[in-house]
């Protein structure tokens, strides 16, 4: 029988290797340039990480986690997210005490053991951006403009930001006792979940699926409706930032966001074209979480992107650069096939694409694969030609071909070849 690979967990063949490729570079451009440094963490972590962060009552670490015991017996988990991960290493490496280091992103696989369907995985991929010890309502605004930023120049279409605010434990303690006693008043008609998450952690009641919930949470009160003073002075700072640099949002005062860590703005980008799995990416405040993991009491924001969901909301039309010029060499006979493998190597470590084919076929089925290749020029070495002691160029673009003389080719080649790349751009 022959091994598949793990339900929901994917691979990624070269064929769509390239839109992967667009995306970070993409990602890794933008993010330099709003002055984040790329941070590289572990797949790996201690389980009491998660828990300890994300929210034991959350469904990541209820129901979603792949934890193991490794060989000592310490409990381990896959990361499900990357956000206490980077706060982890700020921590542990003391990065307080290095002023230039506050931004970071980071780009890689997350799992979950969730219910595989179209934009949703068990592993997927994230990009994540977290911001730490600054505390201004401009850094929410700015973490908010690049996510949006980041999806304008990926052509992304329609997305809609909304926006909440979670409030601060001052103003989240007695919302929660009104949010209970409403939730008591119904509690007959809650699903098992929501019964238990009404002593537990009663917020996470507004992630139920299950549409009895749903519609009892749509009557629910909001904690909108009860941020103290200084909440809503911050979420409406927030929002005169996001007016000033000209973008647009919905109040969304149903959203909390599966993670229990945050407090004050977080936001979701929505696109209307993937069903039910909608947010494309998400984020917020999470001023707690870095005290919470042993470390100073310094305020954070962030955001993740969800890659397979991007993906899968590029445009087909995408252009996914293919490098420059790219150069197949058919070679035709024993003799031309000696010289074209070394002339192949030659050229490859001047910096071209080069192919060639290794089981001496004929030129049209040379000329096929070149052709599947996408190269933009074919160099022929035929016999006829070595013994006038010169190979044929030709471009594909143009169907026009001319003849080099063998001594100095690889010069010429590459001469004509890097000169029309600087034609091209
Ligand atoms: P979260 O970490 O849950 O806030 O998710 C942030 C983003 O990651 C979401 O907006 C999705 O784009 C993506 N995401 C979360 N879970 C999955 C999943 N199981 N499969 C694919 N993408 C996911």
């Amino acid at each position: 029988m022959t091994i598949t690979a793990i339900k929901g967990i994917n691979d990624i063949l070269p064929n769509a290797v390239g839109k992967w490729q667009l995306v970070e570079s993409v990602a890794r451009r933008i993010f330099t340039n709003f002055g984040f440094q790329e941070i590289r963490i572990p797949i790996l972590e201690k389980t009491e990480l998660f828990a300890r962060s994300i929210g034991e009552s959350t469904d990541i670490v209820e129901k979603e986690m792949y934890t193991f015991p490794d060989r000592n017996g310490q409990l381990l988990t896959l990361r499900p997210e990357a956000t206490a991960s980077v706060v982890r290493a700020f921590i542990q490496h003391r990065l307080h005490l290095q002023p230039s280091m506050r931004k970071f992103y980071t780009i890689g696989p997350m799992f979950r053991h969730e219910r595989p369907q179209k934009g949703r995985y068990r592993q997927f991929h994230q990009i994540n951006v977290e911001v730490f010890a600054i505390d201004d309502p401009m850094v929410d605004a700015e973490v908010i403009y690049l996510l949006l930023v980041f999806l304008e120049e990926l052509n992304i279409p329609d997305i809609t930001l909304h926006l909440n605010s979670m409030g601060c434990p001052d103003c989240r303690q007695p919302f929660r006792q009104s949010l209970t006693s409403y939730l008591d008043s119904v509690s007959a008609k809650l699903c098992s979940d929501c019964q238990r998450r009404r002593s537990t952690n009663p917020l996470r009641i507004f992630d139920c699926k299950v549409e009895s919930c749903r519609q009892l949470v749509a009557k629910a009160p909001v904690l909108m409706d009860h941020l103290c003073d200084d909440c809503v002075d911050n979420f409406q700072s927030v929002k005169d930032h996001l007016d000033s640099l000209g973008v647009s949002y919905t109040i969304d005062p149903h959203m909390v966001r599966g993670l229990d860590y945050y407090n004050r703005t977080t936001f979701e980008a929505i696109t209307p074209h993937l069903g039910a799995q909608n947010a494309v990416g998400g984020g917020g405040r999470y001023d707690g979480l870095m005290k919470t993991l042993g470390g100073p009491d310094l305020p954070a924001t962030g955001f993740a992107i969800g890659m397979e969901r991007l993906i899968l909301l590029l445009d087909e039309q995408t252009d996914v650069e293919t490098g420059p010029n790219r150069l197949f060499v058919a070679c035709l006979g024993e003799e031309a096939q000696r010289r074209g493998f070394g002339l192949v190597q030659e050229l490859r470590l001047r910096d071209l694409f080069v192919e060639m084919d290794y089981e001496s076929r004929s030129l049209k089925a040379q000329m096929r694969r070149a052709d599947k290749l996408s190269v933009t020029h074919v160099l022929i070495l035929g016999e006829d030609e070595l013994a006038r002691g010169a190979a044929t160029l030709r471009n594909m673009e143009t169907s026009t071909q001319e003849e080099i003389p063998l001594e100095g080719l690889t010069e010429q080649i590459l001469s004509r070849l890097k000169l029309s790349d600087q034609e091209l751009t």
